[in-house]
């Protein structure tokens, strides 16, 4: 089955409920209105002159106009590519032309970012353009921009076609729709993912109808999610967990989708749950922990909530225990998983047993296959040992964009993925992740993993968030350095954290370097950059 196919279905079962709350917009459709309005919306995507396999970008924070262009494309096997709303000129400029963009659906501007300046300096010819004439020397390939009406945007100007006018072009009863339907298979591309560029440089990840709708069902079926379920989704869209672990978990499980925001406001995210009587809430530990820390937290009523995801990053276990307790999530799972694998490889779910539900990742989703493997030998390594963990199945990429070499990189002739990153896996399945390959410090011969580092420093009293780090050294090849950041109103020294340390943890462990900071440099999504705290210590140190 294809997405358009699995829709169509449940519009067809359920056509009254609903399927989407947009929040900040005002807008509600149920699933009949919004199987529709996708219908329109891929006609006049068509009428734009755009064939299957095309792609169009996506460069816009969460909205309805998003979720319509991601049923719209699947249903006539447009490729949809997310672009990060908080990508900037050269950016976008590398992302639309990496995968020859034809369209690019977007916003005039976003609080500070103005897109449509950007847009302006990448292809001056913009002003002049009519849809279908655009050919600007930087972009060569984009033929049309569409922009999302925004309220007091004024005069339809030159060049801007409006997602309202795109739509009216539109007729959901167009056969076209059906007949590319119908020979679509689920192996046809449906999205390029940009990774969230933790690491370095994103990578373009080709996914599948069949890649991205199975690991959405069964992400639905670890949260045991049902037609009643309504899921709170502060975490972007251009992202996998939004647009997989979000709005498909939810779309195969007949649920309704729940944005309370176009950018992250814990504020809003405490007001939208409330308001809406959401069962479900997605986010990455430090939107969490900026939802419990909210100063208004206490007024909210969050009775409703049941369950919802924290991924993306290790998820600190004093985190989850407020998550569980002061949050009603009791059956809060936590996912792991990367772009390249749809992403969801392992996952908890609301009958783990609660000690490995705070400690783990939860065991290998169903119809898939991990193995933890020594990264320089490849065998497979005894169980609770460290290794590299390797992904197999259908939840695999087709492949990056363009680039062979990568992807040939990544995915081994046996069809594993390597991802790079290290875990370790008990006598009954349950993976924990330790770190990343890349993160792994080799401190004078011996290994150590910053992950346990942070997870000892995080007891501190006065240590609200840390991260630890390899920095080069002479003497030792590498050094660890620690960014704490204090809770407030607390001014804890170096000499306080070490004696800390002392007698806890071995010597070589107790990091060299320690800073306070009052924050880190993280991806839009909340990921902590950690090669980018390596540069500036590497500056600093010389
Ligand atoms: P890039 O590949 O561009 O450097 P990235 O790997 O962060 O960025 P994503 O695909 O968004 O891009 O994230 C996948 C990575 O996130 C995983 O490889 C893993 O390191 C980390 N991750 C995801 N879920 C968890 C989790 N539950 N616990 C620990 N780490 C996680
Ligand atoms: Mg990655």
């Amino acid at each position: 089955q294809t997405l358009g196919d699995f829709f169509a279905t449940m519009a067809g079962r359920q056509p009254t409920r609903e399927a989407l709350v947009s929040r900040h917009q005002g807008l509600r459709y149920t699933y009949a209105e919004l199987h529709q309005a996708a219908r329109q919306l891929a006609s006049a995507l068509l009428g734009l002159g755009l064939d299957k396999g095309d792609r169009v970008g996506i460069w816009s924070h969460n909205n309805a106009e998003w979720v319509l262009m991601q049923l719209a494309t699947a249903q006539v096997g447009l490729i949809l590519v997310n672009i990060n709303p908080a990508y900037r000129t050269v950016e976008v400029e590398y992302a639309l032309n990496k995968v020859d963009c034809k369209a690019l659906v977007t916003m005039p501007s976003f609080k500070t970012s103005d897109y449509l300046g950007m847009l302006r300096e990448l292809a001056p010819e913009l002003s002049l353009c009519r849809p279908g004439l655009l050919a600007a020397k930087r972009l060569p390939t984009l033929r049309t921009v569409v922009w999302i009406d925004v309220a007091g945007l004024g005069e339809e100007q030159p060049g801007m076609l409006r997602f309202s006018a795109l739509m009216a072009r539109g007729n959901a009863g167009d056969a076209r729709i059906d007949a590319i339907g119908a020979a679509l298979k689920n192996t046809d591309p449906i999205n390029i993912q940009f990774t969230s560029g933790t690491t370095g440089f994103p990578k373009g990840a080709t996914l599948t109808h069949r890649n991205i709708l199975n690991n959405g069902f069964f992400i639905g079926e670890c949260m045991k999610l049902t037609p009643a379920d309504r899921l709170c989704i502060p975490v972007p869209l251009y992202h996998c967990f939004g647009m997989v672990l979000g709005n498909l978990a939810c779309i195969t499980h007949g649920s309704t989708i729940v944005y309370p925001s176009d950018g992250f406001d814990p504020l809003l995210v405490l007001e939208t749950v409330q308001a809406e009587r959401c069962t479900g809430l997605h986010g990455v530990p430090t939107m969490f922990i900026a939802e419990l820390d909210h100063p208004r937290f206490a007024e909210f009523d969050l009775s409703s909530l049941r369950t919802g995801i924290m991924a993306g990053s290790p998820c600190p276990i004093e985190v989850m225990k407020r998550v569980q307790a002061d949050m009603h999530m009791s059956e809060v799972t936590i996912a792991y998983g990367m772009t390249e694998t749809s992403p969801v490889s392992c996952q908890s779910d609301a009958d783990t047993p609660l000690a490995k539900r705070v400690s783990t990742v939860g065991r290998v989703q169903s119809h898939l296959e991990v193995k933890i493997v020594d990264p320089e030998t490849g065998a497979v390594v005894p169980r609770g040992e460290r290794g590299e963990l390797c992904t197999k199945g259908y939840s695999v990429m087709h492949g990056y964009w363009g680039d062979e070499a990568k992807t040939r990189e990544a995915i081994d002739e046996g069809g594993w993925m390597h991802t790079g990153d290290l875990a370790t896996m008990d006598a009954e399945g349950y993976v924990n992740i330790v770190g990343r390959i890349k993160d792994m410090v080799i401190r004078g011969g011996e290994n150590l993993y910053p992950r346990e580092i942070e997870e000892f420093l995080y007891r501190h009293p006065q240590v609200q968030d840390v991260q630890v780090v390899g920095v080069p050294d002479e003497k030792y090849g590498e050094e660890l350095c620690a960014w704490i950041i204090a809770k407030p109103g607390t001014r804890p020294t170096e000499d306080d954290i070490r004696a800390f340390c002392k007698g806890q943890i071995a010597h070589y462990k107790v990091p060299r370097y320690i800073r306070f900071v009052t924050g880190f440099p993280m991806t839009v999504t909340g990921k902590i950059q950690k090669f980018k705290i390596r540069d500036t210590m590497k500056d600093e140190l010389g």
